[in-house]
């Protein structure tokens, strides 16, 4: 067996999955508690049913209560509603760089 390494959702350090670590149960994971609550994680007393989903977990934090989206979602949705494709924006980002 392996060892996993996990990237920090709030900070972007790595950290083993054997070790230390804070993670929510919509998978979201965190390498301390700080950066935890940063992102609004919480144990829930009464427990918490995401939208959409059948299960009640005993956590939540900001993702998986709709409240903050991850980076790629937010750009998928971006450059939808500025009528970009994916080509057109490595376009502009490659002129901006030159
Ligand atoms: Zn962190
Ligand atoms: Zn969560």
């Amino acid at each position: 067996m392996g060892v996993d390494f996990y990237a920090c959702n709030n900070c972007g350090d790595t950290f083993p999955d054997c070790g230390d670590f804070t993670g929510c149960e919509c998978g979201t994971r965190w390498c301390c508690d700080e950066c935890a609550e940063t992102e609004g994680y919480r144990h829930e007393e009464d427990g918490y049913t995401p939208p959409g989903s059948e299960w009640e977990q005993e956590t939540s934090c900001n993702f998986c209560r709709n409240e903050d989206f991850e980076d790629y979602d937010l750009l998928t949705f971006a450059i939808g509603k500025l009528g970009l494709s994916r080509e057109d924006l490595i376009k502009l980002y490659t002129e901006n760089n030159q």
